[in-house]
C-alpha cells in the first residue's frame, strides 16, 4: 500500500466525506498529533497511513481483544467466508453461537444478533417495551449508549420527541434512581457496569447501587438492562455484574465479541423470550456468518485461556509501571477504572491540557492511547508489549516534565 499519506488522505476525504471524517474516530477530536488513517494491525500493534508503528492501547476502541489478526479467529472467519457470508438465511453458526452464549452467561436463555452496540441497546429497549407495554427508560446522566437519535450525545438531526422517553439519574445514586422511577411508565433501567464517561475519571459501581437497581427494577416491574457493550468480555465473561451477584433481564453486547468482526447481541431471560419474539428487528447484514464464526472463535479463546485474567495481568503491569513513572517524574496522576479498561488523568488538569500533551508525546514515542476516552487492553498485551509501551510513556512523562515545572 503506497501512494498516500495521512495528510493526502485527509485532503481527499475532505472532498468526499462530510467533514473528512465523523463520529468518535474523527481524529480532529483527539488532538493535533493524532493520525486519522490506519493501514494495518498485528497482535498488539497498529500502523498508521504514514507507516508509523504503535503499541496499541486502544484496541480499535474496544473491539480487538485477542490481538489484531489473531490467527485462530482469522482462520475461523476465513473458513466460514469460503462457504459464503451473507446468504438467504443464517448459517448453522448462528445456532452454535447462541448456544455458546446461553451456556456461558448465567442471565442468558436466548440471544438475538445484530451489528453494532447501538443496535443491541436499542433492541434491548424494544424488548423491554414489548414486555411491559411501557415507554420510558431510566439512564445515568452522561452515559453513552450509542448514536441513534434516542441516545446520541449530539442533538443535531434528532427531534425532541425522539429524546422524550429517557429519564436521567446520577450514576451510583440509588436514591436518585428511585426518585426518577417515580415518574412511572418505566419499561427499563439501562446501565453500564461501571461509569466510563469520556473526559472524566472512571468510577466503579457500588455493590449496593447495582443490587439496589436490581431490586428497583423488580419492584416497579421494569427490565434491568446492562449495557455491556464496552466492558463486556474483558471483566467477566459471564457478565460484568456477575461478581455482584446481579443478573440483568437483558444485556447488550458488542465491541470485543468477535475481535473486530462486526457483530452485536442481546441476551435475555426466559421471561422475555416471548416479547423478544414479537419484535420486527432485523438488518441485511445482521446474520452474516463470518462475524458469527469469528465471535465463536473469539469467545472460545477467551474462555479457554481465561482471557479476562490475562488482560488483568497486562493492565496491572501497565498501571503499576505508570504509577512508578509518574511518581519518579513528579506528577500526581489518577488511574481509574478496571485495569483492563484503564484511564489516566493528571491531578488538577481540568482542561485536560496536560493529558493531551502527554498523550501526544506518547504517540511520538510509538504508544497509542487516549487523552479523554478510556483505553482497552487485550490478551496480546504480553509483558514485553506492556514493557515496550512503558518505555514510551516514560519518555513522554520526561518530555512533559520539561514543559511543565514541578507539580
Ligand atoms: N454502549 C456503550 C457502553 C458503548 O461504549 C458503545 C460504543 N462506544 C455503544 C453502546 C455503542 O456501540 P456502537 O458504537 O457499536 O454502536
Amino acid at each position: 500500500m503506497t501512494g498516500f499519506s495521512d495528510a493526502s488522505l485527509r485532503e481527499r476525504a475532505a472532498r468526499v466525506v462530510p467533514g473528512g471524517m465523523y463520529g468518535h474516530l474523527n481524529a480532529a477530536l483527539h488532538g493535533d498529533a493524532y493520525p486519522q488513517f490506519f493501514v494495518r494491525g498485528e497482535g498488539a500493534r497498529q500502523w498508521d497511513a504514514d507507516g508509523r508503528e504503535y503499541v496499541d492501547l486502544m484496541c480499535s476502541w474496544g473491539p480487538m481483544i485477542v490481538g489484531h489478526r489473531n490467527p485462530r479467529v482469522e482462520a475461523a472467519a476465513a473458513a466460514q467466508q469460503a462457504y459464503g457470508d451473507c446468504l438467504n438465511g443464517p448459517g448453522p453458526v448462528m445456532v452454535e453461537l447462541a448456544e455458546l452464549l446461553v451456556d456461558l452467561i448465567p442471565s442468558a436463555d436466548w440471544a438475538m444478533f445484530s451489528k453494532n452496540g447501538t443496535d443491541a441497546t436499542t433492541q434491548a429497549l424494544m424488548v423491554a417495551r414489548a414486555a411491559t407495554g411501557r415507554t420510558k427508560v431510566l439512564v445515568a446522566h452522561g452515559a453513552y449508549h450509542g448514536a441513534d437519535p434516542w441516545c446520541t450525545p449530539g442533538l443535531s438531526g434528532t427531534t425532541p420527541n425522539q429524546r422524550a422517553d429517557t429519564i436521567e439519574f446520577t450514576y451510583n445514586d440509588l436514591a436518585g434512581a428511585e426518585a426518577a422511577a417515580e415518574a412511572g411508565d418505566i419499561a427499563a433501567i439501562l446501565v453500564t457496569p461501571f461509569k466510563h464517561d469520556s473526559f472524566e475519571d472512571q468510577e466503579f459501581a457500588d455493590a449496593d447501587f447495582a443490587r439496589g437497581l436490581r431490586a428497583l427494577a423488580d419492584r416497579i416491574g421494569a427490565a434491568l438492562v446492562i449495557d455491556d457493550v464496552r466492558a463486556g468480555w474483558r471483566l467477566d465473561l459471564r457478565g460484568s455484574w456477575e461478581p455482584f451477584g446481579v443478573r440483568p433481564d437483558l444485556t447488550a453486547w458488542s465491541k470485543a465479541m468477535a475481535n473486530g468482526f462486526p457483530i452485536a447481541a442481546v441476551t435475555g431471560t426466559d421471561a422475555l423470550r416471548g416479547p423478544a419474539q414479537t419484535l420486527y428487528s432485523t438488518g441485511s447484514f445482521w446474520f452474516s456468518a463470518t462475524a458469527m464464526a469469528a465471535a465463536k472463535a473469539t469467545i472460545e479463546i477467551l474462555r479457554e485461556t481465561d482471557g479476562p485474567a490475562l488482560i488483568e495481568r497486562a493492565g496491572t503491569r501497565l498501571r503499576e509501571g505508570l504509577a512508578a513513572q509518574a511518581a519518579s517524574h513528579g506528577f500526581v496522576i489518577n488511574q481509574t477504572g478496571p485495569v483492563q479498561i484503564p484511564w489516566l488523568s493528571f491531578e488538577g488538569d481540568a482542561t485536560l491540557d496536560k493529558g493531551m500533551r502527554w498523550a501526544a508525546a506518547c504517540l511520538g514515542e510509538g504508544v497509542y492511547l487516549h487523552p479523554w476516552h478510556n483505553w482497552f487492553l487485550s490478551t496480546a498485551h504480553t509483558d514485553d508489549e506492556i514493557d515496550r509501551a512503558l518505555l514510551g510513556t516514560d519518555a513522554a512523562f520526561a518530555k512533559l516534565r520539561a514543559t511543565f515545572g514541578a507539580d
